[in-house]
């Protein structure tokens, strides 16, 4: 009798026990679902891919070169790499050296980033010139819109000139990343390796060109430029046509960019476009980029 009161009493306990935790298991279940779910967010947030893969490579081609549908796009595509095609309207009257709207967006269909390169390709550095792109910016727009493609989020300084207020101008606009040149850390028009893109350093607007591809790059070149990135940073190479008929300046020899091309393939490298760098950016932590106040135009300008 005693022992079965006892076993009663026991599961009385029991039952109690078990409220009790049912109790506190909902409690922290609100409490868990309830407060930290912003925290998680957050983390979440922070918790982007802040490491850079090694052997990155951002592919950029400039000026809606014929070439760039011709032979890069299928080439890059065969290969399974991305890239960005910055396009200007500047050169587009001549449509036998020259993309036309269309060809853009076939391009854009083939899976490539087509971002901005303004309308006329003029020199935005300074404060008045500064005040017309975004205008410009919005004409590549709409003839972007009329064919298909959506606003782009990525710019290419045209002449590789720079300014604030052009920044401003992007900024306004919604343009979240922009490249620049080798210059000003390297001379224009010299064969030297540029700085390689480290996100804790460069603003997203103001990207620096590791390798800017000139007719007498050779592949000892290329491979220099490679070799030059330290850990957690970006190659971004230039190019122009492929080749580029009417601005031999920039011209790169299909054979030769065939070879490039094959090298970042057999060795691993993996390729990126502008808009994929964003995922390495804080947006709310950005870095003050001494650049940003700078404005920047080469000595040879409207040369590319
Ligand atoms: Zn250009």
């Amino acid at each position: 009798m005693r022992t079965k009161q006892l076993r009663s009493k026991n599961g009385a306990v029991l039952e109690l026990a078990k409220k009790l935790t049912l109790l506190f298991l909902l409690l922290t279940g609100l409490v868990v679902t309830g407060l930290p779910r912003g925290a998680a967010q957050k983390s979440r947030g922070a918790a982007r891919p802040t490491r850079i893969p090694p052997k990155s490579v951002v592919l950029t081609f400039d000026d809606a070169v014929k070439s760039h549908v011709t032979i890069v796009a299928p080439l890059l595509k065969q290969l399974g790499f991305r890239a960005t095609f910055f396009i200007t309207h500047a050169w587009m009257n001549d449509q036998t050296d020259f993309l036309s709207w269309e060809e853009v967006a076939r391009i854009h269909r083939l899976g490539f980033e087509i971002g901005n390169h303004s309308w006329t390709h003029g020199n935005f550095s300074k404060p008045e010139s500064a005040a017309k792109l975004g205008e410009e910016l919005q004409m590549v727009e709409k003839e972007l819109a009329k064919v298909g493609v959506p606003k782009p989020v990525s710019f290419a300084w045209c002449g590789n000139a720079f300014g604030p207020d052009a920044i401003e101008q992007l900024r306004r606009n919604g343009y979240k990343i922009a490249r620049r040149g080798m210059q000003p850390e390297i001379p224009y028009g010299q064969m030297q390796v540029g700085p390689s893109l480290n996100v804790q350093k460069h603003h997203p607007l103001l990207i620096p060109t590791t390798g800017d591809a000139y007719p007498d790059w050779t592949f000892e070149h290329f491979k220099k430029v490679l070799a030059s990135t330290s850990l957690n940073e970006v190659i971004v190479l230039q190019f122009h046509g492929v080749p580029d008929v009417k601005h031999p300046w920039v011209n790169t020899p299909p054979e030769a960019f065939r070879v490039y091309m094959q090298y970042l393939k057999d060795n691993g490298y993996q390729t990126f476009a502008m808009r994929d760098l964003l995922a390495y950016y804080d947006e709310q932590k950005l870095p003050d980029d001494p650049l940003l106040k700078t404005q920047w135009s080469n000595p040879a300008p409207g040369k590319k």
